[in-house]
């Protein structure tokens, strides 16, 4: 079974993060806001460590208070606000970098996306 984080389960997580130390693959794979995963990275380096799933899982209201939108480097990950509410929580075993990763489901494509985990930039904002 696959462990449910809570923002606050995935601040304590990335607090493991070595944040300059990146093997050679994870160095390669520049991802500070979502990319779709590129064909190049090797993915046997990650291990699922746990979904930020939940119940709200449907919703698909963003967070941006400052500006930014989904693309955005800068953009908060908020786990409980889309895509963040339907991503899986990888960390690679050689050098601790985490990643969130989602599948975007479109009209006549399936893209695979994957965002580097920055712990300053996670925000546990709720719906009010
Ligand atoms: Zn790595």
């Amino acid at each position: 079974m696959t462990t449910t984080f809570t923002t606050e389960d995935l601040i304590t997580a990335a607090k493991s993060i070595v944040k300059d130390e990146k093997c050679p693959n994870c160095a390669d794979l520049a991802c500070p806001g979502w990319e779709t995963m590129p064909s190049s990275f090797n993915q046997d380096e990650l291990n699922l460590i746990g979904t930020l799933k939940s119940e709200n899982e449907e919703s698909w209201d963003e967070y941006h208070p400052h500006g930014t939108q989904i693309w955005s480097a800068n953009a908060p990950i908020a786990p409980n606000f889309h895509p963040y509410n339907k991503c899986d929580l990888y960390q690679c075993q050689k050098c601790t970098q985490m990643y969130l990763r989602y599948t975007e489901y479109g009209g006549y494509y399936v893209d695979q996306r994957i965002r580097l985990v920055t712990p300053e930039l996670i925000d546990g904002a709720s719906h009010s």
